[in-house]
């Protein structure tokens, strides 16, 4: 079919990485962004050397995640073709529409010029050899996910959901599209997110702010593997907003839950 010239052409544009996952969210807001960016920090400090690409074209968060903003990448010549540098932080390179064009612009995008945009990420970016790139997808089921199905190879997918049931019924949407024929990509598992609070002064607590276990309940109705539990951490959204993600801080607590989830999902 059209989709595997498609994907064996990509295969040939990006030939030095060894694995491509995206990470996926039925809605928005249910931290797939910190998912995606926790991931990639997981894994190099596992030792392995990764690119995160943020094609949240709408609403891009690594610039303000990695405490980039403002900076824009070089270009490089290679081969007669200018090709744009990733930015480097915390040993993972980077790109997003964020660090390209004023966030304000990209936002009234057309779905074609969001496409080609994210097109550009696979053809124009110099990746370079990596064990893993990650992708932090748009929320939602729309042409930018088609295009990126058909013109990435990726090798899995993993979902993001809390628990709560607009969230869960948002996430059976993904997990329809991915499976459909024609884009058929491997779902590598679910993660549910913000699944509990403990208080620091209570820490065999778990409070179920947004219900209990709906994500685990949605692998087991789907037969998908159950990637685990992230915790409502402040630390986590502290880290988000400064900078600083949780890989990169010292909160015991959600350390733990990323590399758990990290190693899941190998
Ligand atoms: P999405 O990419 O799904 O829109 P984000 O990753 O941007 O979601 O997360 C939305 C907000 O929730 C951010 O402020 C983020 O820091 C925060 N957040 C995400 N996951 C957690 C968590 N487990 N604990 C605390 N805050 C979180």
């Amino acid at each position: 079919s059209n989709t595997t010239t498609n994907r064996k052409d990509a295969q040939q544009l990006l030939p030095g990485v060894k694995n491509i996952i995206a990470v996926v969210s039925g809605k928005g807001g249910v931290g797939k962004s910190t998912v995606a960016a926790n991931l990639a920090l997981a894994f190099a400090k596992e030792g392995a050397s990764v690119g995160l690409m943020d094609a949240d074209i709408y609403g891009p968060s690594v610039p303000i995640m990695f405490g980039v903003r403002g900076e824009r990448p070089m270009m490089r010549d290679v081969d007669g073709k200018g090709m744009i540098i990733p930015l480097e932080k915390y040993g993972i390179k980077l790109m997003s529409i964020g660090l390209l064009v004023d966030e304000k612009n990209a936002v009234v995008w057309r779905g074609p010029m969001a496409s080609s945009a994210i097109r550009q990420f696979v053809t124009d970016v110099d990746w370079g050899a990596l064990d893993y790139l990650v992708i932090d997808m748009p929320p939602g089921t729309g042409d930018i996910h088609l295009t990126l199905m058909q013109t990435v190879p990726v090798t899995g997918v993993v979902i993001v959901t809390t628990p709560q049931n607009v969230a869960l019924a948002d996430a059976k949407k993904g997990i329809a599209m991915f499976g459909q024929a024609q884009i058929n990509v491997p779902i590598i598992g679910l993660v549910e997110n913000m699944a509990y609070f403990t208080p620091q002064e209570l820490p065999e607590n778990k409070y179920y702010i947004f219900g209990k276990e709906g994500g685990k309940r949605l692998a087991d109705e789907y037969d998908l593997p159950f990637l685990g539990q992230i915790p409502i951490v402040q630390s986590i959204r502290e880290g988000g907003d400064s900078g600083v993600p949780a890989m990169i801080g010292n909160d015991a607590l959600s350390l733990k839950a990323f590399e758990d989830f990290a190693a899941m999902a190998v």
